[in-house]
C-alpha cells in the first residue's frame, strides 16, 4: 500500500485536480494507494471566518457560504459527466445544508464553542474528498471513500491535539482487513473525539492524517504533495534564494516545522518516527523534481545549519521586578500557572540577574497568560515587588535550525552580528536545550529582511546584495544606470556584489520594483510610473526594508538633500553628488556624520569634489592613518578651468562662458561656478574632512566678477553685464599673458584659513599645465611636507561623476 497526501494548494481548481488524478494513477500502477485530501485551497479559512462572523451576528457569513457552495458545485460539474452527477450533487448539497444549519445555530445563539469550530472546520475536507472520490469512480478506478472521522480518534477537542493511537490503529487495521479496492480516498484533517463528536487534528492537519494512515498500515513511505519542491532552506515565498533540501533527519524536519516551516504540520512525524517510515515531500506541479526525503538520518549531506524559519503569530510577555531575585521557586510558580492554563510557551529567556523573565506565546494566548500571571502574583504586584506582565506585540521569532549546530562554535555570534549589521533589533534570544535551534525575537516588520540576511549568511556563496534607490536620472543618473547594467556580471563574479535598483525617480515620476528594475528598459517604465513625491519615495524605501539599502542622490536640489537625515536614521546609506548637505552649516554636516555612525549606515559624497577623482577618499585615508593636513592647494572647478583655458581675449569672455555652458561644463546657472561659490563649497568640504569646524562664510573669496553681475537673478542679465565688463576681463588676461603666466581659479586651505580666487601661475607651478576641465589637488601634510600628494584628472562631466558615485556604492559593498 502507498499513502499520498495532496494539500489544498494542489486542489485550488478543477484543472489542478485533473493533474492530481494523473499523478495518483501513476502510483496506482505500482501498488494499491490511499490518498488523503485537504480541503480545496482557502476553504478552511472561509469555514472558520463564517463561524466567527455568525457568532458576531454578522450576516456577511451568508455571502461566503454562497461563494463556497458555488465553488463545490462547479467542481462537480467540471469533473463529473452530467449523467453521473445526481448522486454526488445530492451528497454535496446534504453536507452544505448541514453546514448552513450549524451556522444558523451559531448566529441565533450568538455563541461559538470550540467544539462547533472543530465541527465546521472539517467540512472542507469531507466535501473535497467526496467530490474527488466520485471523480475517480467515473474515471473507472476501483475506488472507495473512507470517512476519516470514523477511524481517527482524538482524546480531546482542543488545539493541542492528542490522538488515541491504540484505538485509531485498531480502527484502521480493522477497516482494511475486509477491503479490496485499488484506491482509497480519505479526507484529511478530520477526526472524532472519544465521545464520537467530530473534531479536527489542528490547522494544517491533513499531513498528520496521512502519517496516521501510513503508520497504521505500516507503509514504507508517506508522500506529501504540495505546491513547492520540498522542504526548503527557508520559506521560498519569502526568501527567493532558498533551495529545497534533498534529505533531512526526522529531528531536523521536526525542528523546522515547529519553528514555522508550514510545509509540514509538526505532529506529522510522531507516528512515523518509531516505525522509521520515511516522508517524501514533492511538488504536485513538478513531479519530476526530487523533493525532500525525511528519514532517520541525513549523514550524506553534511551541514551545520539545515534551515531558517520564522513564526510571526506570537507575542512577548515580560515580567520583571526585584521580587523575583533569589527567591526560590519563582520560576516554578510562573510556569505552573502557564501549564494550568494549557498555554504553550514557544520561547523562554531569563536574565542572568534573575530580574526578569521573558516568554513568547502564541498570539491568541497572550491575554489569557497575562491575566493568569497577574492574578497569581497579585500580592507581589500590589507590594510593587514585581510589575504587572507587559505584553509586546508585533514581534516574530526567527530561528536557525540544524542537527549539528551543537558541535560548532560561533554560529550564534555569526547569526546575531549578521542581524545587527543590518540594523535588526533583537528583543530576546534563546537556544533550544537540544541545541538544534537558535532563536531570536525581532520586530515583525524585519522578518523578511532577517530571513534573507541569514540565508545569505549561511546558505549562499558569500556575496552581498546592495539595494539602490536612485533620485535624479538626468545626465549623471542615466550614465550611472548604464554603468551598473554593464558591470552587473563583473560585480557579481569578481566582487561578489549583487547590485539591484529598486527605486527610480526624476522630478515628475517615480518607479519601484521589489525584484529589481530592468535596467534595459527603465526609461519607458519610469514614464509610466507614479507621480514623483519625495515623502512617498522615502516611505517606499522604508517599507521595502531591504538590507544594505542605499539612497543615491544625483540631483543638485536642496529639497532632496533635506531627506538625508530620514534615510540615515533608518539605516539607509546615502551616496550623493549633491554638495548642498555637506556645504550646509557645520552643525548639519556633523549631524549627518553622527546619524550615519549611530545607525550603521554610510554617508558618502566623493563626487562633491572633483567628480570621480578620489579626493575625499584620499584625504579620509590620510587623516585616518594619523597624518595631519598642513595645506591644500587646488583647482577644483572644471568649469572655471575650462573657461580660463579657453578664453584668449580674441573672443569676448561671455562667449567663452556660453560655450562652457553649452558643453555641459557649468551648472545650469553659470554664476554658481563663476562666482566661485561652487569652489568655496568644495574647499569647505575638504577643510571639514581635514578636521576644521568651518562655515561657508569663513571662506574668503576674491571675486573677479563685478558686484552688479553677481547680484543678477537670471542668465540674461548676467550675460549682459559680462558683456559690459569685457575690458576688465581683457586686462586680467593681458597682465597674466605679459608675465607668461596662466589664469587659474585656485582654492587654498592653510592653517585653518581658506581662500578662493583667481590667480596667475608661472610655468613652474603644477597648475600651469592643467588643461580642459581638469582638477588638481595638492595635499601638503606632515608626511608629505615638501612634495605634496597630488590627485589630478578630469574633474567634471557626467560619465566621470557617475563613475565616482559607482565607486561610493562599491565602497559600501566592501564595508
Ligand atoms: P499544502 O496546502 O500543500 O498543505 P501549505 O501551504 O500547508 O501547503 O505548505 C506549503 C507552503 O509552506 C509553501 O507554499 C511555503 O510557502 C510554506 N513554507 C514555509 N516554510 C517553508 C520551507 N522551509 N520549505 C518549503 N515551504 C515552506
Ligand atoms: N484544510 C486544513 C487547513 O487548512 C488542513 C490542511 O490543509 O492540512 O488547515
Ligand atoms: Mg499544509
Amino acid at each position: 500500500m502507498k499513502v499520498l497526501k495532496f494539500g489544498g494548494t494542489s486542489l485550488a481548481s478543477p484543472e489542478r485536480i485533473k493533474l492530481v488524478a494523473k499523478t495518483v494513477q501513476k502510483h496506482l500502477k505500482e501498488d494499491k494507494t490511499l490518498v488523503v485530501f485537504s480541503a480545496f485551497g482557502g476553504v478552511t479559512n472561509d469555514l472558520l471566518e463564517m463561524a466567527d462572523l455568525a457568532s458576531r451576528e454578522d450576516l456577511a457569513y451568508k455571502d461566503i457560504l454562497i461563494k463556497n457552495e458555488k465553488r463545490h458545485l462547479e467542481a462537480v460539474r467540471e469533473l463529473i459527466p452530467v449523467n453521473a452527477q445526481s448522486s454526488i450533487l445530492s451528497k454535496v448539497k446534504t453536507e452544505l445544508n448541514r453546514l448552513e444549519t450549524l451556522y444558523e445555530g451559531v448566529y441565533l445563539l450568538n455563541e461559538l464553542s470550540n467544539k462547533t469550530r472543530h465541527v465546521v472546520a472539517g467540512f472542507g475536507e469531507v466535501l473535497s474528498s467526496l467530490i474527488i472520490a466520485e471523480y475517480f469512480k467515473n474515471l473507472g478506478v476501483n475506488s472507495q471513500y473512507i470517512d476519516s472521522r470514523e477511524l481517527i480518534v482524538c482524546k480531546n477537542t482542543n488545539e493541542k491535539v492528542q490522538v488515541n493511537y491504540a484505538q485509531t490503529n485498531a480502527n484502521i487495521e480493522k477497516y482494511f482487513e475486509a477491503k479490496d479496492a485499488s484506491l482509497y480516498i480519505a479526507p484529511g484533517f478530520v477526526s472524532r473525539n472519544e465521545q464520537g463528536v467530530p473534531s479536527t487534528l489542528g490547522r494544517g492537519g491533513s499531513d498528520f492524517t496521512a502519517a496516521l494512515y501510513g503508520a497504521a498500515l505500516d507503509v514504507k513511505e508517506v508522500l506529501i504533495y504540495t505546491d513547492v519542491n520540498g522542504m526548503y532552506t527557508a520559506n521560498p515565498q519569502i526568501v527567493p534564494h532558498a533551495y529545497p533540501l534533498k534529505d533531512i533527519s526526522y529531528q531536523e524536519a521536526m525542528e523546522l516545522s515547529h519553528f514555522g516551516a508550514k510545509v509540514l504540520y509538526p505532529p506529522t512525524l510522531q507516528p512515523l518516527l518509531d516505525k522509521q517510515i520515511n516522508i517524501l515531500i514533492k511538488n504536485t506541479f513538478k513531479p519530476d523534481e526530487t523533493g525532500t526525503l525525511i528519514s532517520k538520518s541525513s549523514e550524506k549531506n553534511f551541514r551545520w545549519v539545515t534551515g531558517i524559519t520564522h513564526i510571526d503569530s506570537i507575542k512577548l510577555l515580560n515580567i520583571e521586578g526585584s521580587g523575583m531575585v533569589g527567591i526560590p521557586g519563582f520560576s516554578k510558580r510562573f510556569f505552573e500557572v502557564l501549564f494550568q492554563e494549557n498555554i504553550n510557551v514557544v520561547l523562554i529567556t531569563q536574565a542572568s540577574s534573575e530580574h526578569s523573565i521573558c516568554i513568547a506565546v502564541k498570539d491568541d494566548e497572550a491575554e489569557l497568560a497575562k491575566e493568569a500571571l497577574d492574578e497569581a502574583f497579585e500580592v507581589e504586584i500590589q507590594y510593587k515587588k514585581i510589575k504587572p506582565v507587559e505584553i509586546e506585540e508585533n514581534v516574530a521569532i526567527v530561528a536557525l535550525v540544524g542537527d549539528r549546530m551543537k558541535s560548532h562554535h560561533g554560529l550564534s555570534g555569526k547569526m546575531f552580528s549578521a542581524l545587527g549589521n543590518n540594523n535588526i533589533n533583537i528583543r530576546a534570544i534563546a537556544q533550544g536545550s537540544s541545541e538544534r535551534n537558535i532563536s531570536a525575537v525581532i520586530s515583525k516588520k524585519d522578518v523578511k529582511k532577517a530571513l534573507n540576511t541569514l540565508h545569505e549568511q549561511f546558505f549562499e556563496v558569500p556575496s552581498k546584495e546592495l539595494n539602490l534607490f536612485i533620485t535624479g536620472v538626468g545626465n549623471v543618473g542615466s550614465k550611472l544606470l548604464n554603468q551598473l547594467k554593464k558591470q552587473e556580471k563583473f560585480l557579481l563574479e569578481k566582487l561578489r556584489l549583487k547590485v539591484r535598483v529598486h527605486g527610480l525617480s526624476n522630478s515628475r515620476k517615480m518607479l519601484f520594483d521589489e525584484n529589481g528594475i530592468d535596467l534595459e528598459n527603465w526609461e519607458k517604465a519610469l514614464e509610466k510610473g507614479e507621480k514623483a513625491d519625495k515623502a512617498e519615495f522615502f516611505k517606499k524605501v522604508d517599507e521595502f526594508n531591504l538590507r544594505n539599502s542605499i539612497f543615491v542622490d544625483n540631483t543638485a536640489s536642496p529639497d532632496i538633500s533635506a531627506w538625508y537625515k530620514e534615510y540615515l536614521a533608518n539605516s539607509v546609506s546615502v551616496v550623493t553628488c549633491n554638495k548642498i548637505a555637506c556645504a550646509d552649516s557645520f552643525e548639519n554636516y556633523q549631524e549627518l556624520q553622527n546619524l550615519a555612525r549611530e545607525y550603521g549606515a554610510s554617508f558618502l559624497y566623493e563626487t562633491n569634489v572633483g567628480a570621480g577623482l578620489p579626493i575625499i577618499d584620499t584625504l579620509k585615508n590620510l587623516v585616518a592613518s594619523g597624518d595631519r593636513v598642513t595645506k591644500i592647494q587646488a583647482v577644483l572647478s572644471g568649469s572655471l578651468n575650462f573657461v580660463f583655458n579657453t578664453y584668449k581675449a580674441e573672443d569676448p569672455f561671455y562667449k567663452t562662458v556660453e560655450m562652457a555652458m553649452k558643453e555641459g561644463y557649468t551648472e545650469p546657472d553659470p554664476k554658481i561656478d563663476l562666482s566661485g561659490v561652487d569652489v568655496a563649497r568644495k574647499i569647505l568640504i575638504l577643510a571639514r574632512e581635514s578636521g576644521y569646524e568651518m562655515e561657508l562664510e569663513d571662506i574668503e573669496s576674491e571675486d573677479f566678477l563685478s558686484k552688479e553681475s553677481l547680484a543678477t537673478t537670471n542668465n540674461e542679465d548676467f550675460f549682459e553685464l559680462l558683456k559690459k565688463d569685457e575690458p576688465k576681463f581683457q586686462e586680467i588676461y593681458r597682465s597674466a599673458e605679459e608675465k607668461g603666466e596662466q589664469l587659474k581659479y585656485v582654492a587654498q586651505l592653510e592653517d585653518g584659513k581658506a581662500v578662493v580666487g583667481l590667480q596667475s601661475v608661472d610655468s613652474q607651478h603644477p597648475f600651469y599645465n592643467l588643461s580642459g576641465s581638469d582638477n588638481i589637488v595638492l595635499f601638503f601634510t606632515e608626511r608629505y611636507p615638501e612634495q605634496p600628494l597630488i590627485v589630478k584628472g578630469a574633474g567634471a562631466g557626467a560619465e566621470v561623476t557617475a563613475s565616482g558615485i559607482f565607486a561610493d556604492v562599491i565602497r559600501i559593498g566592501k564595508k
